[in-house]
């Protein structure tokens, strides 16, 4: 992108654990029109650290497929997979904040303190006072504030979806920084990455909003700015089940590229006159940035 602007940082960050499909579309779009609205950068992040997921050549295939979508990013692509220094150095600098945990899924399952709001059972604290006796450090976990404790609460205001908060205790727990399997957790690497890339702007899909706080909070602990967010609702099943690439999301047809940035631009309410008039991606790309504008003043007229 040109005229990139230092007050204005984006990113697309895919995991690659596919080929890009129709919902890693509308948050690269997303994120791809506000960093182009705000004539801003818009740097690419390949999310390999959970390498157990990764599946060969789909960072290649997300590339091209960008490419062939007409969209470009600006500077060289970070890869999650070669930066574990970096996390390791984050890690250390928590310094009491993270503990040692030996407690298996099934042990934390049946605590029955629930599931964070992402689905992951919340952590009873077992090991929070030093391992308990015959267990043998598994995974890395972060302390979070307890209950009505300064800080336990987190609240920020996303651009699209308004205000938001989440009390870490109850909704979250203690989480993973670094996992049984020896990998570096996705929260601790996201956090890391985006302030080492000087990120301003978060745009991604909903999935996400969920570990906002998570992130927020080991932001502030780590003296990092807090970026603005940004969370655009997720492309569904017809059976209402978030597209994945787990389930069989439908792949993209690059054949037709026209085509499926119209689809993603209806998805996210962007269908204006002029842009059904676009033939060409270049001209889809100008018109689809007026038309993300024009979108966001009516999500603020209508909050
Ligand atoms: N790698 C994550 C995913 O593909 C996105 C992370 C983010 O945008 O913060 O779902």
């Amino acid at each position: 992108m040109k005229s990139a602007s230092s007050l204005y940082v984006g990113r697309f960050a895919p995991s690659p654990s596919g080929p890009l499909h129709a919902g890693s579309l509308v948050a690269a779009m997303a994120s791809y029109l506000d960093a182009r609205a705000h004539q801003g950068q818009w740097l690419l992040r390949i999310e390999d650290i959970d390498e157990a997921r990764t599946v060969t050549g789909a960072a290649q295939d997300i590339e091209a497929a960008l490419h062939t979508l007409g969209m470009r990013w600006d500077g060289s692509v970070l890869v999650q997979s070669q930066r574990k220094q970096h996390y390791r150095d984050a890690c250390d600098k928590l310094g009491s904040h993270v503990y040692a945990c030996g407690c298996s899924r099934k042990e934390i399952a049946d605590s029955r303190l629930g599931v964070a709001t992402d689905g992951a059972a919340i952590y009873p604290g077992t090991c929070r006072n030093g391992l308990a006796p015959g267990k043998i450090a598994r995974a890395l976990r972060l302390r979070v504030p307890d209950q009505g404790r300064e800080g336990e609460e987190i609240a920020f205001e996303d651009r699209w979806l308004g205000r938001q908060n989440q009390h870490l205790a109850s909704e979250a727990g203690d989480f993973v920084l670094k996992r049984a399997d020896g990998f570096w957790a996705y929260q601790l690497a996201v956090v890391v990455d985006d302030a080492e890339q000087g990120v301003t702007h978060i745009v991604r899909g909903a999935d996400l909003l969920d570990s906002t706080a998570r992130q927020i909070y080991l932001q502030r602990l780590l003296g990092y700015p807090m970026p603005s967010y940004l969370h655009v609702p997720l492309v569904r099943h017809t059976d209402g089940e978030k597209l994945s690439k787990q389930n069989g999301a439908q792949e993209l047809d690059l054949t037709r590229p026209l085509d499926e940035l119209h689809k993603a631009a209806e998805f996210l309410g962007l269908k204006t006159r002029e842009i059904t008039t676009a033939t060409e991606v270049a001209a889809f790309w100008e018109l689809a940035t007026s038309a993300w504008q024009y979108r966001l003043e009516q999500l603020q007229t209508q909050a």
